[in-house]
């Protein structure tokens, strides 16, 4: 598998470009910005966007979608529970000093259990609602690999003080869904380093019993 990991936008969300290396297929996940650097990766790879997948509605992994859409033709995909976060991409522009992207349009929705598939790689969507509502993981399986978002990082965990967000529900997704995988499973944060759920479950003081 095909796997570009790298920070975009002035909060450096971590955008993934993952493709299948026999059949040229990609997907992008939480293109938030700089899609120059986003095509750019595409094009080094030889590889064609089918889909591009938001872990939630917050500006810093959405703000890009559009304008890729609008470069790709790929459909974007957004848990349905963000709309309303979706719908205030101007206000969280204000929040964060940034332009607003203008508006977002989901193609269809990220629902847990669904299954993310680009050529022979296959990517488990994980409904993971506390950092947002819509707030979603992916896991590949056969790679071992998380696209984690907003809802866990090496060391923390994503805010809840933003609107939508829950404090009960993200200890509930990262205990019932995300502490369920291996501890072999690298996980790819929203933001910052990389880290693995071994190395978060004995060590991450969000997640210490
Ligand atoms: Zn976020």
């Amino acid at each position: 598998m095909i796997h570009e990991i790298f920070p975009v936008g002035p909060l450096q969300c971590n955008c993934s470009v993952i493709g299948d290396p026999t059949t040229r297929e990609a997907i992008v996940i939480d293109p938030g910005d700089d899609i120059d650097r986003v095509t750019a990766a595409l094009d080094t790879h030889r590889l064609t966007v089918k889909q591009i997948a938001i872990t939630h509605a917050h500006i810093d992994h959405v703000g890009g979608a559009m304008k890729l859409k609008k470069l790709t033709g790929a459909p974007i995909l957004l848990n349905e529970s963000d709309t309303a976060l979706l719908k205030m991409l101007d206000i969280q522009a204000a929040w964060v000093g940034m332009k607003s992207p203008g508006a977002v349009a989901i193609d269809s929705s990220l629902n847990g259990g669904d299954l993310v598939t680009v050529g022979s790689i296959r990517g488990n969507v994980i409904h993971t609602p506390g950092h947002t509502e819509g707030s979603v993981c992916i896991y590949f399986p056969a790679q071992e690999k998380l696209i984690a978002g907003d809802t866990l990082f090496a060391g923390s965990i994503g805010r809840t003080d933003l609107p939508g967000g829950s404090f009960d529900k993200i200890m509930r997704s990262l205990h019932r869904e995300v502490l369920a995988l291996p501890d072999e499973t690298l996980v790819v944060p929203g933001h910052g380093e990389l880290t693995t759920i071994g190395e978060e479950r004995s060590t991450n003081p969000f997640l210490q019993k």
